[in-house]
């Protein structure tokens, strides 16, 4: 067979198990309403939980950052691609965090794959949730380091594998609110164990960076900790609503990234004009409180919408509220008819998630409106 012939044969294979990926193509900027296909729609299907994704006023940082900077950075950090923008932006990230120094990377993935691989290797081992998003899970599998895997949240597990290593570096990987569950990890107890087995804490605060704590500053502020056992991840392409991402930490931490760190170091810096317009949104982050409380009603309402009905939806505080339905194809179904009566909400299959585990993921975002939100309990009710 040729090779375009069995792609074509697992490709059918995929349909088939109601695995098959699609794209929707979306014609509007990303935001409650948006207009997909040709058609109007509510979708709950975007990161983008603070509404930020497409406010003018980041929109326009990113024009004066085009007259300012032009469009591409050119070349890589290493060599000149380092601007005052991305320095600037350096220094806001680690303030807002309030850690001392921050690295800026082109994505998330990237940020997970050069920090872990960077700081884990041969001799050395990464102990990780189960449920960790797959960037940290390849992170760990490019490191080599030993991979260990501990069932989600189970921190018993976690404790017998730290007690048992004989690895020279120890460091656990995690998301700090899970991307398909919404839950958030226990960090103060994650923590609690890497000082006692000697290990270290990489939290990925892709989800929660912008929503969780005071002023948005996220999970270790939502628990009120700070330790030098930590280190910090964050995207900024959700509550952000822009594009890229951060590890924050120790002056040496920062340092021996930008030294080791490969997909920092082998790859064109990002456009400045993104540096200019996630400045514009760390300030908007840190001064309109009125976009998580309005996350919060939101959530409470969904929640409270939906309880009893005969999905599950298990406990989630955050704006990704997961919908658990079981088989890919009733999922797939569900997901249509919503989109049917005018909203989107995407159906998560496996391997995303657990098999049996197929889903509707519903987010919120503080541009959503109430009746928004009332539309989707009224529907999912009516469906169930
Ligand atoms: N970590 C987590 C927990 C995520 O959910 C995501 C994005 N889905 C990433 C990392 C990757 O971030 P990015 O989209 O910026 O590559």
């Amino acid at each position: 067979m040729s090779l375009h012939a069995e792609l074509a044969a697992d490709l059918a294979l995929r349909e088939q198990r109601g695995l098959r990926r699609t794209r929707r193509l979306l014609e509007s900027p990303q935001r409650a309403r948006v207009r997909v296909d040709g058609q109007e729609f509510v979708a709950f299907c975007s990161n983008d939980y603070l509404g930020l994704a497409a406010d003018p006023r980041l929109a326009a940082a990113a024009k004066s950052g085009i007259d300012r900077y032009g469009v591409g950075a050119g070349a890589s950090h290493l060599i000149l691609g380092h601007g005052t923008a991305h320095h600037e932006l350096e220094a806001a990230l680690a303030a807002f965090v309030r850690l001392p120094r921050a690295l800026l990377f082109s994505t998330g993935y990237m940020a997970n794959m050069g920090s872990v691989s960077a700081l884990a290797g041969r001799g050395d081992a990464v102990f990780a949730d189960r449920l960790n998003h797959a960037s940290l899970n390849d992170a760990a599998l490019v490191s080599r380091a030993a991979f260990k895997r501990y069932a989600h949240g189970d921190l018993d597990a976690l404790e017998k594998q730290l007690k048992v290593t004989v690895a020279r570096r120890r460091l656990v990987i995690v998301d700090a609110v899970f991307s398909m569950d919404g839950d958030i990890a226990p960090v103060p107890e994650l923590l609690a164990l890497c000082e006692r087995y000697d290990a270290y804490l990489l939290i990925d605060d892709a989800h929660g960076f912008g929503v969780l704590g005071a002023q948005g500053r996220g999970t270790l502020a939502h628990f009120g900790i700070e330790s030098d056992r930590l280190i910090y991840m964050a995207t900024l392409g959700k509550a952000a609503g822009v594009a890229g991402a951060f590890i924050a930490g120790s002056v040496a931490l920062i340092d021996s990234l930008i030294n080791n760190a490969r997909t920092y170091v082998y790859t064109t810096a990002a456009p400045p004009l993104l540096c200019q317009a996630l400045l514009a949104s760390l300030a908007l982050i840190e001064q309109e409180d009125w976009r998580r409380e309005r996350l919060s009603e939101h959530i409470a309402e969904l929640r409270s919408g939906l309880a009893g009905l005969r999905w599950q939806l298990p406990p989630s505080q955050t704006p990704i509220q997961p919908l658990i339905v079981g088989g890919n194809a009733e999922a797939l179904a569900l997901s249509e008819r919503l989109a049917a009566q005018g909203l989107l909400v995407p159906a998560i299959r496996p391997p995303t998630v657990p098999q049996g585990m197929a889903r509707l993921r519903i987010s919120l975002s503080a541009d959503h409106v109430a009746a928004d939100v009332a539309r989707l309990v009224d529907a999912l009710v009516r469906a169930a």
